[in-house]
């Protein structure tokens, strides 16, 4: 594991978190430049283009086979890639969450030729991949029903499509308009399994709204993607089944989402720890946090390499849960650390764009709602 849990032990060793003072991942290199386009990466739409920026730093190759094209990195490594841009900026490190899990769908999907035309495009930031999959979980644990539809095509119509799709995807991320994949269920009309596609937006029928109108993390293309008689076949299958391929690809997509809180939370408790002024009140939290944080970190890291999530989903749906917390602990510690001077215009440099970026931890699928079900059903 690179330079995991150990990267901010609690004597709180960093003393500031400008470019290039912490992280020794794969992320690291990343620091200068993005500690620059922190803001404008929330507010608007930097002159940045974040995909090919984190092929070239081999942020979208970090734990993906190397026969595949990866680095051959460890799953804990691609967790602490996604937790190292979330020191500096939310918006990048959901882009790198959303980008790299929709190759992880790629690379565990049970299509190999769809796997061999999207993989290279994908690693070197040309084309962009996003999991359109919030409507499926929901569905899978019985919270609502299937909103896309995927209606048989007779051999008459149309001899190499199967499907004609139609929905809409309310929230995708990283749809960029140049040009991306979404990984995305569509529930048959006839009973059956449900399939998992790959919708891509040169498909007749794929259609991305305007960006939506975000509070923060406005540079991660945000918007909605409807679905219109889109004419899908059996080539953009990612799996021919929704409810056994969640359970393979869950413990990547919980625990890669589980690096942006990470990275929020630490970000925060290091700028908590730098204001001396307030160290006396808040250090012994602090130090209880940072110990807390690291110590779920490390079991986070040792469950996704030794594949214990897959055999015990409610320890991964507890730690992304105490994740969460940890955010809201940190976050808390850090304004009491400001006080009122967090409130003035441009006095406390990062924390109302933390705290902005906080309030999507407890609402990306699946909520912290949906997970406390989830383990209530469990029990
Ligand atoms: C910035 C941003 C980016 C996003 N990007 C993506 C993306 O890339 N892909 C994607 O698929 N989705 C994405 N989403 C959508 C997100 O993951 C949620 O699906 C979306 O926020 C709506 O879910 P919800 O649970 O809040 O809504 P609702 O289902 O309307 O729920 C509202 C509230 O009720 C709770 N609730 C719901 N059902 C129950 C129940 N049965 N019992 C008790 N409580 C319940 C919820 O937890 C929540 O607190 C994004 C959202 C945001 C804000």
């Amino acid at each position: 594991m690179s330079g995991a849990s150990g990267l901010w032990p609690l004597q709180f060793k960093p003393t500031s978190i400008q470019a290039g003072a912490v992280g020794t991942g794969a992320g690291a290199k990343s620091a200068g430049w993005l500690a620059h386009f922190s803001e404008t990466l929330d507010q608007g739409t930097p002159s940045i283009d974040l995909l090919r920026k984190f092929a070239f730093e081999g942020l979208t190759r970090t734990g993906v086979p190397e026969a595949l094209g990866g680095d051959g990195r460890s799953w804990a490594d691609t967790v602490e890639s996604i937790a190292e841009l979330a020191q500096y900026s939310l918006t990048a490190s959901f882009v790198l969450w959303s980008h790299r899990t929709y190759i992880e769908c790629v690379v565990r999907s049970n299509n190999p030729a769809l796997r061999e035309r999207e993989l290279p495009k994908l690693l070197s930031g040309e084309w962009a991949g996003a999991v359109g999959l919030s409507n499926a979980m929901k569905f899978v644990c019985g919270l609502e029903p299937m909103e896309v539809i995927a209606k048989p095509i007779s051999r008459a119509e149309s001899p190499e499509h199967k499907w004609r799709v139609n929905g809409v995807l309310s929230w995708v991320t990283n749809v960029r308009s140049s040009g991306f994949s979404i990984a995305a269920a569509a529930q048959p009309s006839a009973p059956g399994p449900v399939p998992v596609f790959a919708f891509r937006s040169d498909m007749p029928g794929v259609q991305r709204g305007e960006d939506l109108a975000l509070i923060g993390l406005r540079g991660s293309d945000v918007a909605a993607v409807s679905l219109n008689d889109v004419p899908t076949a059996a080539e953009h299958r990612l799996h021919d089944n929704l409810t056994v391929w969640l359970t393979q690809v869950r413990p990547q997509f919980l625990g890669f989402q589980c690096g942006m809180s990470i990275g929020l939370a630490r970000a925060s408790i290091a700028t908590a720890h730098e204001r001396p002024a307030r160290r006396a009140i808040s250090d012994p939290h602090l130090v209880g946090l940072s110990r807390d944080l690291e110590a779920d970190t490390g079991i986070l890291y040792e469950g996704l390499n030794n594949g214990r999530f897959s055999s015990d989903p409610a320890a991964l749906f507890r730690l992304r849960i105490a994740f969460a917390r940890h955010v809201q602990q940190a976050l808390h510690l850090e304004l009491k650390a400001w006080g009122g001077q967090a409130y003035l215009e441009d006095q406390a440099s990062g924390f109302a764009r933390r705290w902005r970026e906080s309030a999507l931890i407890p609402v990306i699928t699946p909520s912290l709602a949906q997970l406390e079900i989830q383990l209530s059903l469990l029990k």
